[in-house]
């Protein structure tokens, strides 16, 4: 009998900030998962609105209670060094809609041509977090309105 092997995933994202729709992909990974490592990336493009420390800090909070299974780092560079120096061989990714699965089929047949060990896991969003976008909550808490309902319990964001 051959040992089981333990499986990490990496959910990398911006999570600028993290939603209802992003805890609930992480939960229901923990069914394929042993470990699921939320990546925060400084992406290169977009420039983040929450800083980084906070939303690490913020993210930890809701998954306080199961340290075992969920860890939020942040990363420079490519994903797939990332997963590398993590020893993790998936990369987790949630869908929404068709425009969501175009983008996101470029990016994960890129990362398999650079890091051929790894598999890109997609996670069809429940239907009643299709709608749940980070930069329309964003907004909504730039223009000073109550987000609440789309994070999750445990986010509290505190705007300096
Ligand atoms: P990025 O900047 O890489 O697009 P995001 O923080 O916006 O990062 O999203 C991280 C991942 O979570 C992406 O795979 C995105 O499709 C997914 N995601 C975002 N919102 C939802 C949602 N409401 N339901 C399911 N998946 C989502």
């Amino acid at each position: 009998m051959s040992a089981r092997i333990y499986k990490i995933a990496i959910f990398p994202g911006s999570f600028d900030p993290f939603t209802i729709g992003h805890e609930s992909i992480v939960i229901r990974a923990l069914n394929i998962f042993d470990k699921v490592i939320i990546g925060i990336g400084h992406n290169t493009t977009k420039t983040a609105y929450f800083p980084l420390e906070r939303r690490i800090e913020w993210i930890g909070k809701v998954f306080d209670h199961m340290k075992d299974q969920v860890e939020v780092k942040s990363f420079r560079g490519l994903t797939v060094d990332f997963c590398k120096s993590e020893n993790a061989r998936y990369i987790l990714r949630g869908l929404r809609t068709a425009s969501d699965f175009e983008y996101e089929r470029a990016i994960a047949q890129t990362n398999k041509a650079m890091y051929p060990e790894v598999e890109t896991v997609f996670m069809l969003t429940l239907p009643q977090h299709t709608y749940v976008n980070s930069s329309v909550i964003r907004e909504i808490i730039r223009q000073g309105g109550d987000a609440s309902r789309f994070l999750p319990k445990d986010y509290k964001i505190q705007v300096e």
